[in-house]
């Protein structure tokens, strides 16, 4: 066996958590599954709604091993990509009024349409003195703007999995008076009911089964996917984060089909209950309320978005500073020319058929929102889906 060969069977029992077996397994339940489907329904997409099932996919090379016709496509699940550009441009203006602004380290280098003082990111408006400070959470910003007592801005970009956090820290009174929360948590359910909606109209056979993001479950509850499931007729499982729980997703959602079946199942039994966690959800309701919100890319959706309640209005960086929310026209025209990741976080278009894929637009010098986090549809294909790693493997254990 040569080098390269061993190297590739060590990767691969990582890559299955040592269970090879059970892959192979799945693999063929996969095709005879989809072998029974074909006939009525041709080709069709499975669609994970979430950026760290897509680094799953990408990265373990999952696609590889699903049969002619069966599409992993990826949906609007990374927050970075998903928030209007508009925000930013807020948020860099606040940053050079002399405001603290605390941000997470990938929505740093998202870059804003429109620039101001010469700053198209928050990481210009650094180097260009604004005070822009990257945390690991909300916890650091408190610490520090305790500390500093200046007038600060955390920018609460994400999904229901930090909501909860943020809303603990407004009913437990934990924010100083000089730091103000602007929170554009996005709700991830009206989504992928809008995801999917767009693409059923555009598209016959689209998108078939979700695969539906077990971290945000564990807050929300597998019950929340069920509007999902209802509407469109199709199976979502709430999966883990593991090649073999993807693996496992994408049988279940194939036998659903085959059964006729349009459930929501939970896979990701070790972290998620059908109810989730009710002391979140108490408290996210108690925060914050539930407003229309805008996706990058998208539009605005009903029913999507979390601001904070009249009771915690103190605390609330848009009422401070007066932000008008995002009109309509900031929201449509959002994206850079020829960037498209409108069409990318709806799972229509590959990010290989950008034609700035990996030229004008890569990791290091991002043109368009998908290609800066590590939870961006763009970023995860530049990093991973190209090495050839996936087939090798795939070959190697005779998977497909
Ligand atoms: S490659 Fe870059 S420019 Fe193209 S869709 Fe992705 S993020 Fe946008």
């Amino acid at each position: 066996m040569s080098e390269e060969a061993s190297e590739t069977i060590k990767s691969l029992e990582k890559i299955f958590r040592n269970n090879a077996n059970l892959a192979k397994t799945l693999v063929g339940y996969i095709d005879k599954f989809y072998s029974k489907l074909q006939k009525d329904f041709g080709s069709f997409k499975i669609m994970d709604f979430c950026g760290t099932h897509e680094w799953t996919i990408t990265h373990y090379g999952l696609r590889s091993l699903m049969p002619e016709g069966l599409e992993l496509v990826a949906g609007p699940g990374c927050p970075v990509c998903v928030t209007p550009s508009y925000y930013i441009e807020n948020a860099i203006r606040l940053g050079f009024e002399g405001i603290v602004i605390y941000t997470y380290g990938d929505v740093y280098r998202l870059p804003s349409l429109k620039p101001l003082n010469g700053a198209s990111s928050l990481a210009e408006a650094k180097a260009l003195g604004a005070e822009i400070k990257i945390v690991t959470g909300i916890g650091d910003a408190i610490l520090d703007a305790r500390a500093h007592g200046k007038e600060a801005v955390f920018l609460g970009i994400g999904f229901e999995t930090v909501a909860s956090g943020y809303a603990q820290t407004l009913i437990s009174n934990l924010l100083p008076e000089n730091l103000k929360l602007m929170s554009l948590v996005k709700l991830t359910p009206p989504a992928m009911i809008a995801t999917v909606d767009i693409l059923e109209k555009e598209e016959e056979n689209s998108v078939k089964g979700i695969i539906a993001p077990g971290h945000v479950s564990t807050i929300i509850g597998a019950k929340s996917w069920k509007p999902v499931a209802d509407r469109h007729k199709i199976p979502v499982v709430v999966t883990g984060f593991e090649p073999i729980d993807v693996l496992i997703a994408i049988a279940e959602i194939l036998k659903q089909l085959v059964k006729g079946e349009a459930k929501v199942s939970i896979e990701y039994t070790r972290a998620v209950s059908w109810e989730g966690d009710l002391k979140a959800q108490e408290m996210i309701c108690r925060a914050f309320k539930v407003v229309e919100d805008a996706w990058r890319g998208i539009g605005f959706l009903p029913e999507s978005g979390l601001r904070i309640s009249d009771r915690f209005a103190s605390f609330d960086a848009f009422r401070e500073y007066e932000i008008p929310e995002i009109a309509p026209e900031s929201c449509q025209a959002d994206l850079p020319k020829g960037c498209r990741c409108a069409e990318v976080v709806i799972g229509k278009e590959k990010p290989t058929n950008c034609p700035l894929f990996m030229k004008k637009c890569t990791p290091s010098s991002p043109v368009g929102p998908c290609m800066v986090s590590l939870e961006g549809t763009c970023a995860i294909w530049a990093r991973f889906g190209a090495n050839g790693l996936a087939d090798r493997i795939a070959d190697e254990l005779e998977l497909r």
